[in-house]
């Protein structure tokens, strides 16, 4: 059977390295905000290029940290895509405000910039682009609404970390960058992990202090930031071991979560950040590969625009016989995967919001033809032939 993703592969490459690490994390007994997140986080402020990067419980809190910090919730509204990951959604509703769905380009997958500014009214505080399938979304269109209009910007990046808008790491665009560290991403921990990242020294101090129930030293930090109450201290808080006892853990400033990445798990990100370009690198190699080999069949290939650089989360096909292609390499031992299946505005959970279909066409199409197919950085080129030599077969037997 070729996976859709071969994660046990990929542990046997960095075996050593990762099992040391966790050792030492284990032996130390530091296991909630310790050292290995700080090295993370500056790790990470350097690799995307912000000045704030802050680790969390996961991609979807990530979102809501985002959104509440932003002090968006009851009335307001945030436009999004449907075509993507229901918690990019669920986020917005989790804090009490309303997404609003625009139809996503049928080449890209991307928002449809072009739709956005119709569905904007006095309710609307931000529009979230999401980075789907590891491509950049049009950033300067959607900056340039967003700046008219006055709105915040939320990137969606769970699925394209590394990746680049002209140039510049996705995350540190807009106001905000949204990341998950889920096993399947292309960086993925052990475990639920995520991150924020921002160049706004006030929207950081709020999001770390939010984090940690806004309790602590970085509670009263921000608090003091947010009511421009002078700190006698340096400002400059280190993070440290909190498992065990923290006298200024019992006292509260903000109404926050319990949100926080795992020290373990920012160990085994910290080794496997060394690798993240190069596996990146690969899985552009890999889909370069498939697109050139499947040219001269009736599947539609990823469009790559010529400004981005895409870091394939997913390899998306397009096929009007989705469903008995997919079985038949199903029978063939290739897994493949739908990405996805029903938009998020015709889900049933979002009836309230009023959708029919029909009301966004584009997303609606591509539901019915998308899906994935084996992609991974340890995936060979006899297994990348086999998938390729199945579709021509089934093709040919119709
Ligand atoms: C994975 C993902 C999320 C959520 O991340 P979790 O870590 O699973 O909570 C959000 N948005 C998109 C587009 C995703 O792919």
């Amino acid at each position: 059977m070729i996976p859709l993703l071969d994660l046990k592969k990929q542990y046997e490459t960095i075996k050593n390295e990762i099992d040391e690490r966790l050792q030492k994390v284990i032996s130390s007994a530091q296991y909630i905000m310790g050292e290995e997140i700080r090295i993370l986080e500056k790790k990470m402020e350097e690799y995307i290029g912000c000045k704030y990067a802050i680790t969390c419980a996961n991609g979807t809190d990530a979102l809501v940290l985002a959104l509440h910090a932003l002090n968006i919730g009851d009335g307001d509204e945030v436009i999004t895509s449907p075509f993507t990951f229901f918690a990019t959604a669920e986020a917005i509703s989790r804090v009490g405000a309303k997404p609003v769905f625009v139809d996503i380009k049928k080449d890209t997958y991307n928002i449809d910039p072009d739709k956005i500014e119709e569905k904007i009214n006095k309710n609307t505080k931000a529009i979230l682009p999401v980075h789907i399938f590891g491509q950049p979304a049009n950033m300067d269109e959607i900056m340039t609404i967003a700046n008219k209009y006055n709105l915040y910007v939320i990137e969606d990046a769970c699925q394209a970390i590394g990746a680049e808008y002209k140039g510049k790491k996705v995350g540190n665009i807009g106001t905000i960058g949204c990341f998950s560290f889920f096993p399947t991403k292309n960086l993925g921990a052990f475990g639920d992990g995520g991150m924020i990242t921002t160049n706004d020294e006030t929207l950081a101090a709020l999001i770390k202090a939010l984090r940690v129930h806004g309790s602590g030293e970085l509670g009263r930090s921000a608090y003091n930031l947010i009511n421009g109450i002078k700190e006698e201290q340096e400002e400059n808080i280190d993070i440290e071991d909190k498992t065990v006892y923290d006298a200024a853990k019992y006292y509260n400033y903000f109404i926050g979560y319990n949100s926080r990445l795992d020290n373990i798990q920012a160990a085994i990100l910290n080794v496997k950040i060394k690798y993240l370009d190069e596996w990146n690198a690969s899985r552009r190699r890999l889909a370069e590969y498939y697109t050139e080999n499947l040219k001269d069949t009736h599947l539609i290939t990823p469009m790559v625009h010529h400004d981005v650089n895409s870091v394939f989360h997913l390899y998306i096909l397009q096929s009007e016989n989705r469903d008995e292609l997919t079985l038949y390499l199903k029978e063939k031992g290739i897994a493949t995967g739908i990405y996805y299946p029903v938009p998020l505005h015709l889900q049933n959970v979002y009836k309230n919001l009023g959708y029919q279909k029909g009301d966004l066409p584009v997303s609606e199409y591509l539901s019915c033809r998308t899906f994935a197919i084996p992609l991974y950085p340890e995936l060979s080129k006899a297994e990348q032939d086999y998938v390729i030599n199945a579709i021509f077969d089934f093709e040919k037997s119709r």
